[in-house]
C-alpha cells in the first residue's frame, strides 16, 4: 500500500463563483489561479502524486505552460489518476478537508464526492469530502482564500480485498 497527502491554497479575487471538487459554486468572489483554482482537486491530485512519488501538479502541469491556462481541474485529476493506474496502483479511499470561511460546502458535498469518484473510477463510498472554517483565524478566517488538504491510500492493483 502507498499513502499520500496533498495541500493547496488559492486566494480570492474578483469573480462570482468558485470551483470546488468540480462543482461551480456561486460566491461573491472567485479564486485566482492559472487553472480554474479548484483547491479540492489540486490537493487530491497532489496526494495521489505523493503516493506514487510522482512529483506534484506544478511539475506535471506547469503554470508556465499555456495549455493549462483556465484548465478544468477534473481533466487534470483524471490525468493523474491515469498515472496512478499506470504505476500499477488503485485508490482504496481518499479524504479531503476544505478549509473555508465561505462559501458553505455542505450543500455541495455530495456533488463533489460524485465528481471525484467518477474521475478516479471508484465508488462514491470511498470518497470523503469534509469542511471546516478556521473560526475566523488566519488567512482562511479573514476570507482571503480557500485551502484544502487531502489524503489518499493506494493498493497495488489486484492486491487484497477492501
Ligand atoms: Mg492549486
Amino acid at each position: 500500500m502507498r499513502i499520500g497527502s496533498g495541500f493547496d491554497v488559492h486566494a480570492f479575487g474578483p469573480g462570482d463563483h468558485v470551483m470546488l471538487g468540480g462543482v461551480r459554486i456561486a460566491h461573491t468572489a472567485g479564486l485566482m489561479a492559472h487553472s480554474d483554482g479548484d483547491v479540492v482537486l489540486h490537493a487530491l491530485a497532489d496526494a495521489l502524486l505523493g503516493a506514487i512519488a510522482g512529483g506534484d501538479i506544478g511539475l506535471i502541469f506547469p503554470d508556465t505552460d499555456p495549455a493549462w491556462r483556465g484548465a478544468d481541474s477534473r481533466a487534470l485529476l483524471r490525468q493523474v489518476a491515469g498515472l496512478v493506474a499506470g504505476k500499477g496502483y488503485r485508490v482504496l479511499n481518499c479524504d479531503v478537508t476544505v478549509l473555508a470561511q465561505a462559501p458553505r460546502i455542505g450543500p455541495h458535498r455530495e456533488a463533489m464526492r460524485g465528481n471525484i469518484a467518477a474521475d478516479l473510477g471508484i465508488e462514491t463510498a470511498l470518497v470523503s469530502v469534509k469542511a471546516t472554517t478556521t473560526e475566523g483565524l488566519g488567512f482562511v478566517g479573514r476570507a482571503e482564500g480557500i485551502a484544502a488538504q487531502a489524503s489518499v491510500l493506494l493498493a497495488a492493483a489486484g492486491a487484497g480485498a477492501r
